[in-house]
């Protein structure tokens, strides 16, 4: 008997390309205001989703609420009731302990059991918002204080009667509204939207979505807006959660397959024991870590295959991923090929070629060209390129890469312009990789001539494994999350104020006495007129003049020119100036191991992951290192953001580790920012969080790497409609990438 196959699902295609999507049915200034939150059609609105629910179905009565305050009930409770005074806001006499100021603003509400007392502290906006004689929902936290009941800064939301027939008895959502269009709009129009909408197609085979236990596509959909329970919702989640892993997993697994099947790469030979990457690894002054050595056999193992590698190394600040790079480009260089190496700023590319150099020069003896190892291998031919290299060594440089004299190139995206041309490029290692896009990479993988030159890709924001995997899915993933034994720790600490600012002079004057030299890392390179930031430029000069007048104070910012960067780098490597002045140049790659304090002033400033990168210029030798945050910012201050950024600060202080780091900073900053250049044509997290959903991705992983194992093009038919789902998610820029390798 014939197979029963089921049709595909019909219906509204929820990711469809903006192309095909329904526009909305609204004009003038409705359709403008849906705008601005980014909704233009159908489908735009049904994936706006609730920021939180209301449960409506547990409306409380304030007597009800005296009851469960008396009971120590601390959660937030909801009350249907009328304003019956509305306070104004007024300046409270008790102060912050930093002597700011605070205001207060009370009302009274009411319903046929009692009355209550509501207050917000420091929120003035309530008072426009509410009026005697309304009518709301209030939620909120409530508890007795001074003997009285008391609900604290509740969100609320008035009910003009009659309007909202689904504002009550039920789970409620509660969307990311703005001034022209309310949460209420928006619920109104999302609820008349599912109404007209029609069947939603659901690509996922229903015997499969039966065996993971998820509800319908459809179902999910309108759970996620209108539930019946709470429990409702968080089943709709996971449902529309693995919908979003699911066909980005699709995506990147199907095109690493594809290019496995597809493209020709180089087969590089395994390195013999005495072969040129194995004995530059054998002369160095130290032994590799357990991590190195395991990320080095799966580089090299990846080369040897006939189709291109295309591997990540993630690794913690000072994790040496440069050792692995180095070991990835002598594979190519031992088999007759180029390698190149490309770094996201001038500074570090010309780090990067010292390092090499001097790696380099360890292992091989200063010559170049000499004929070490009993005359197996010729140190090879290292060059630098960025776009300041001047013009006739550039084109010295184009030439050699061109005829193949050159082993390796190191540079910036210099490297990637038309007029670089390898006469064999092998492999080529893109440092810092989460700042560069898809295009770059692709450019620098059209640079090969005899086949695609394995990728490697490395980068020192540590995510867990299983984050990686969500957005680097396309690549093999490499982890350095050992640190070369011997480092001493750096201790962390936050200094406030002028006081404390004079402290960490005291500890730099402490660390250069004894031999060794700081950083000072501003936020500013210049004035700014709209801030009153420290710079770097008058921080130089201030602190030259008069801090540390008996010391040697060096400066370096983005906008020197290169010669004048590379000097005062290299014035501060040699131990010339004691003390650099920096911006953020100096974030990544900058490795001075006699250094060990950093100063970062106006820390809040930064990302949590820049402040660790930076304070990875440190603790790099065998010394004790202290870092200081300094910070003006009032702990006990309302400045927005301001919670957050001490939270960061204190997370800096409180760990080195920089995975841990990589979780607090996604939790801070959410998903988007993990995607960085990444983002262009890479399909959008809506509503998936990637900490709380490390299992749905999972599964979803997993399941994609099956799915495409046995359908390699998902051309069974029932993964047509997944196939064309994938396709519509991943926009034409990845795509492209997708169909050219
Ligand atoms: P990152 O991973 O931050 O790029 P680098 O590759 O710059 O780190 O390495 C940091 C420093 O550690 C360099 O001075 C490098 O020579 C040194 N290093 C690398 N591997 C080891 C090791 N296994 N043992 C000791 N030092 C090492
Ligand atoms: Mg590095």
């Amino acid at each position: 008997m014939a197979e029963v196959v089921e049709a595909p699902s019909k219906g509204l295609e929820i990711y469809a390309p903006q192309r095909r999507r329904i526009p909305l049915r609204v004009t003038g200034k409705r359709a403008e205001a849906l705008g601005k939150l980014g909704i233009a059609s159908v489908q735009d609105l049904l994936q706006h989703y609730p920021r939180y629910h209301v449960d409506r179905t547990q409306l409380s009565t304030i007597r009800e609420l005296g009851r469960l305050a008396g009971q120590g009930h601390d959660g937030d409770v909801t009350v249907h009731a009328k304003v019956v005074k509305m306070g104004r806001p007024f300046t409270m006499r008790t102060k912050t302990k930093t002597g700011k100021s605070r205001t207060m603003l009370k009302a009274t509400i009411g319903d046929e059991t009692g009355r209550l007392e509501i207050v917000w502290f420091n929120q003035e906006w309530p008072a426009r918002a509410l009026s005697e004689g309304n009518v709301a929902f209030f939620y909120g936290r409530i508890g007795v204080y001074g003997g009285k009941l008391q609900m604290t800064a509740p969100r609320f939301e008035l009910v003009r009667t009659g309007r909202e027939p689904f504002n009550v008895g039920r789970v409620i959502p509660v969307y990311p509204a703005s001034a022209d269009i309310t949460t209420d709009g928006l619920r109104k129009l999302i609820w008349e939207t599912l109404e007209g909408a029609g069947e939603i197609m659901d690509p996922l085979p229903s015997d499969l979505r039966l065996r993971l236990g998820y509800m319908t596509r459809g179902d999910a959909v309108r759970s996620i807006h209108f539930p019946d329970d709470k429990d409702d919702v968080l089943k709709a989640r996971r449902r529309i959660v693995f919908d979003e892993i699911f066909s980005l997993q699709l995506g990147l697994v199907f095109r690493k397959k594809r290019l496995e099947r597809t493209v020709e790469g180089i087969s590089h030979p395994t390195p013999a024991p005495d072969s040129l990457p194995e004995s530059f690894i054998s002369a160095l002054p130290f032994e590799l870590t357990g991590a190195q050595r395991k990320a080095c056999a799966e580089v090299a193992s990846d080369m040897a295959k006939s189709f291109p590698m295309h591997r990540l190394v993630e690794g913690e600040v000072g994790s040496g991923k440069t050792v692995v790079a180095l070991y990835a480009c002598l594979i190519a260089i031992a088999g007759g090929s180029q390698a190149a190496l490309m770094a996201p700023t001038e500074v570090l590319a010309e780090q990067h070629f010292l390092t090499v150099k001097e790696l380099l020069d360890r292992a091989f003896g200063e010559h170049e060209g000499a004929n070490l190892f009993a005359g197996t291998s010729n140190r090879p031919v290292v060059r630098l390129l960025t776009g300041s290299t001047p013009a006739a060594q550039r084109s010295e440089i184009v030439a050699g890469v061109a005829s193949g004299d050159i082993d390796l190139v190191i540079g910036t995206h210099a490297l990637i312009q038309d007029s670089v041309d390898f006469a064999r490029l092998g492999v080529a290692v893109v440092d810092e990789q989460h700042r560069f896009g898809v295009h770059q990479r692709k450019s620098l993988r059209d640079k090969g001539s005899m086949g695609e030159p394995d990728i490697l890709v490395m980068t020192a924001t540590p995510i867990p494994r299983t984050l990686a995997v969500t957005i680097y899915g396309d690549l093999d993933v490499s982890v350095l999350d050992e640190l070369p034994a011997g480092r001493k720790p750096i201790t962390t600490t936050i200094a406030f104020g002028e006081e404390q600012r004079g402290d960490a002079y005291e500890v730099i004057r402490g660390q250069v006495a004894a031999g060794h030299q700081a950083f000072i890392v501003y936020a500013l390179r210049d004035e700014s007129n709209k801030t009153e930031l420290r710079n770097a430029k008058a921080e130089a000069v201030r602190l030259a003049a008069d801090i540390f007048q008996d010391l040697r104070v060096g400066l370096v910012h983005g906008d020197m020119k290169s010669q004048d960067k590379e000097a005062a780098m290299s014035a501060f490597r040699d131990g010339v100036t004691q003390i650099l002045v920096a911006t953020t140049v100096v974030e990544v790659g900058v490795d001075v191991p006699n250094a060990t304090v950093m100063l970062i002033e106006d820390a809040e400033r930064f990302g949590l992951a820049q402040l660790h990168q930076l304070r990875g210029r440190i603790g790099r030798g065998g010394h004790a290192s202290h870092c200081i945050l300094a910070t003006d910012l009032d702990p006990e201050g309302e400045e927005e953001g301001t919670a957050t950024a001490f939270e960061r600060l204190e997370a800096v202080a409180g760990t080195t580790d920089g995975f841990e780091l990589a979780t607090v900073d996604l939790r801070q900053r959410g998903e988007g920012q993990l995607f960085g250049a990444r983002q262009s044509g890479m399909p959008q997290l809506k509503l998936t969080r990637v900490l709380e959903h490390q299992d749905v991705i999972k599964q979803a992983r997993d399941l994609a790497v099956q799915m495409l194992d046995e359908d390699p093009e998902l051309t069974a038919y029932e993964h047509i409609a997944l196939r064309r789902e994938m396709r519509d998610r991943f926009e034409d820029v990845a795509l492209d990438v997708i169909q050219s390798g």
